[in-house]
């Protein structure tokens, strides 16, 4: 408590003296506590980096086109080895070293195909500490059309175009430009199989997470998938788990785009693409990923068709068919990707939060529910109370010195 400044002796001056400058510690230790927020992006020319972009949503959608023409991709179909050796070929011939992986899941035989590219010049050594992001769709098509609205088609495989062949068709483009973008960190496509077949979710991307060393995961920085992102009334909702950073950086990046209603994009334009006030939770291919304690995003369009509300309309339909894709949606979400590969949003995002993340998901790897993470403004909440706590404390010490000072000055 400060006294009033007419009956302070010369002691008593010089104690609230000491008492002010607490005061004033105790906020400028507040101040400070913000520091250690995220602050990628402050020093990133985003808008000249959207000039630099080369996703091509029209090839995209036509991988789609043609994804579906193959028919229905499942495991172990001739359709599904058709596009995997498609997508060998294509990425070989592109510099990509790709690999297959096979494993037997819940009685399916499944095989993920597995794409790296290095960075040109670099040693062994630097390899195996070099950080890499990996980029994930699943090319299996759900082998149930449990659906639809008509009955006698819920037994039909569904042909796919969104919930299969979108995402993949945005790696495939991907994989087309990143060789000559100049990253210095590694990155991975994984195009994991079974991950919609009948009851039986994400198992391609379990077993290639179950089989990942510490130090591939240590050196992952992030885990992006894409799924259902083709659809041509898209609309891109936060999605739980997933880490918030990533999201944040989703949202930030969308808005750059052009891609938001709240904020004019580098192009001087909104759409309503992205809704950063709407999140919805998926067990998607991410999960396992995020069990590990990988940073991990998931950009997905629940809610497929116009109007439609989250897990209906052509979701797991008969209808799921390439002419409700579209290359427009297909280069939103591939340019989010690209723009965030330029401007390092996908990398360096282990802040505290997500090291407090990795520690407690390590010991609780066989939880098969999705975990709750905190959303960002619990987080904020929260430093605001310790440092609040913290400022009192600091208060409380100052005027009890005050007191026992002011009466050894008496
Ligand atoms: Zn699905």
């Amino acid at each position: 408590m400060l006294l009033p400044s007419s009956t302070q002796s010369g002691g008593e001056k010089r104690l609230i003296g000491v008492f002010l400058a607490c005061f004033l510690l105790a906020n400028v230790t507040s101040a400070s506590g913000n520091t250690d927020d995220h602050v990628w992006g402050e020093s990133i020319d985003f808008c000249q980096k959207t000039t630099e972009l080369q996703f091509n949503g029209t090839l995209a959608n036509q991988s789609v086109t043609w994804q579906t023409e193959l028919g229905p991709r499942l495991p172990g179909s001739n359709a599904s080895l058709l596009l995997r050796t498609s997508l060998s070929e294509n990425l070989t011939s592109l510099g990509w070293n790709v690999e297959f992986s096979s494993h037997i899941s819940h009685e399916i035989e499944l095989t993920n195909v597995i794409a790296t590219w290095k960075p040109q010049n670099i040693s062994q050594n630097e390899t195996n500490n070099l950080g890499r992001i990996v980029l994930s769709a699943h090319y299996d098509s759900r082998n149930i059309a449990d659906r639809d609205s008509n009955e006698s088609l819920r037994n039909t495989p569904i042909l796919g175009a969104n919930d299969g062949a979108s995402g993949v068709a945005a790696l495939i483009e991907l994989g087309r430009i990143i060789p000559s973008m100049n990253l210095d960190n590694e990155v991975m496509l994984l195009f994991s199989d079974a991950e919609d077949q009948g009851d039986n979710y994400t198992l391609g991307a379990k077993a290639w997470a179950d089989n990942l060393t510490g130090n591939e995961i240590n050196r992952t920085e992030s885990f992006i998938l894409l799924d259902m992102i083709g659809d041509s009334d898209l609309h891109l909702t936060k999605i739980t788990p997933s880490t918030p950073i990533l999201t944040q950086n989703m949202i930030l990046l969308g808005q750059k785009l052009g891609l938001s209603n709240q904020v004019d994009g580098c192009n001087g334009q909104r759409s309503d693409v992205i809704w950063s006030n709407q999140s919805l939770p998926v067990f998607d291919d991410h999960v396992h990923a995020f069990y590990l304690g990988i940073p991990s995003l998931d950009i997905i369009d629940l809610a497929y068709g116009e109007n439609a509300e989250p897990y209906e309309g052509y979701w797991h339909t008969t209808q799921d068919t390439a002419d409700k894709v579209s290359a427009e949606s297909l280069e939103s979400v591939g340019r989010i990707v690209e723009l965030g590969l330029l401007t390092g949003a996908w990398t360096s995002i282990d802040t505290p939060l997500e090291q407090l993340q990795k520690s407690t998901q390590s010991n609780n790897l066989d939880g098969e529910q999705p975990l709750i993470i905190e959303d960002e403004s619990e987080k904020g909440m929260d430093s605001s109370i310790t440092l609040a706590i913290l400022s009192t404390s600091v208060l409380v010490l100052c005027t009890i010195c005050l007191i026992i000072l002011r009466r050894f000055v008496e």
